[in-house]
C-alpha cells in the first residue's frame, strides 16, 4: 500500500511538533536537553505510518497486541527498537522476550520469570519497566504503589531482564495539576526506590493528552500515539 503523500506529510510534521515541544518543555521544567525520549505508539497503524516516522528520525515505536506487533518487526526491524506497552497474557511471553527490546508493562512475577527463562540468550538483557496502577482504578493494570517494591526486589534477581524504572498511566483528565498529582506519586516511588539502592532511570508515562505535565514530573519517556499518527479507528 502506498502512503499518500498527505499523511505521509501530516506524520512528519507531527513528529518534528513533538520533539520541538519536548525540547521546549525540558527547558520550561529545568530538565536537562534531551532527558525525555519519545516513545512513538504505532498500534493499530500500519509499518507504512511507522517507516514515515522512522525516516524523519524516530527509532523507538510502543505496541500493545504481540500478534500485530510481531507482523509489523518481521517486516522492519532493523534499525528500530520495539517496547510492548500492553497487557501481557502469559502464553505470549515468548514472543515478547524474543522480539522486543522493552517491556513497559510487567505487573505480575509470573510474567516477568517468563520473560526472563524465554529470553534468548544471544539478546541483550530485555528493559523492563513495572507498570503501576497509581490511581488505584479497577478497570487498570499495574501494582498498586505499595506493591512496587515488593515485585522490584523480586525482579533483581533475574539476569535476562533489567528493571529500568515505572511506567503508569493516570486516571483521564484534563487539569493539569491533577495530572501533574498522578504523575508526582510515580515520581516518588522512582525516587524512594533509588535511596533504598535501586539505580532506576526510567519513569514511562505521558501519553498525547497529559506530555507537559508528566514532562514536569520527572518523565524520561513520554508514550505517543493519537499525536503523531492520528486517531485509531479501534477503541484501545
Ligand atoms: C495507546 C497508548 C498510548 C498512546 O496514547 P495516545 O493517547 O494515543 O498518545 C500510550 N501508552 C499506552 C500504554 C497506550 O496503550
Amino acid at each position: 500500500m502506498q502512503e499518500t503523500s498527505k499523511q505521509k506529510i501530516f506524520i512528519e510534521e507531527n513528529v518534528k511538533t513533538i520533539l520541538t515541544s519536548l525540547r521546549s518543555l525540558e527547558t520550561k521544567y529545568q530538565r536537562p536537553l534531551n532527558s525525555v525520549k519519545l516513545l512513538a505508539v504505532s498500534k493499530t497503524k500500519p509499518i507504512e505510518d511507522i517507516l514515515v516516522a522512522h525516516m524523519a528520525g524516530q527509532k523507538h515505536f510502543g505496541e500493545n497486541y504481540v500478534q500485530e506487533a510481531i507482523e509489523k518487526i518481521a517486516l522492519h526491524h532493523s534499525g528500530l527498537n520495539w517496547h510492548f506497552i500492553g497487557p501481557i497474557q502469559k502464553n505470549k511471553t515468548r514472543l515478547i522476550a524474543e522480539n522486543f527490546q522493552w517491556v513497559h508493562s510487567v505487573d505480575r512475577l509470573v510474567i516477568a520469570k517468563r520473560l526472563n527463562d524465554q529470553r534468548p540468550n544471544s539478546l541483550p538483557a530485555l528493559q523492563i519497566c513495572i507498570q503501576v496502577n497509581v490511581d488505584n482504578e479497577t478497570s487498570k493494570a499495574g501494582v498498586t504503589l505499595d506493591e512496587v517494591e515488593d515485585l522490584a526486589n523480586e525482579l533483581a534477581g533475574l539476569e535476562n531482564i533489567s528493571l529500568r524504572g515505572l511506567m503508569a498511566i493516570p486516571h483521564a483528565s484534563s487539569d493539569i495539576n491533577e495530572q501533574r498529582h498522578s504523575f508526582a506519586k510515580l515520581r516518588k516511588k522512582l525516587e524512594h526506590l533509588n535511596q533504598g539502592g535501586f539505580e532506576l532511570d526510567t519513569l514511562s508515562m505521558g501519553m498525547s493528552n497529559d506530555l507537559e505535565a508528566a514532562i514536569a514530573e520527572g518523565a524520561t519517556i513520554v508514550r505517543v500515539g493519537t499525536a503523531i499518527f492520528g486517531k485509531r479507528d479501534t477503541k484501545t
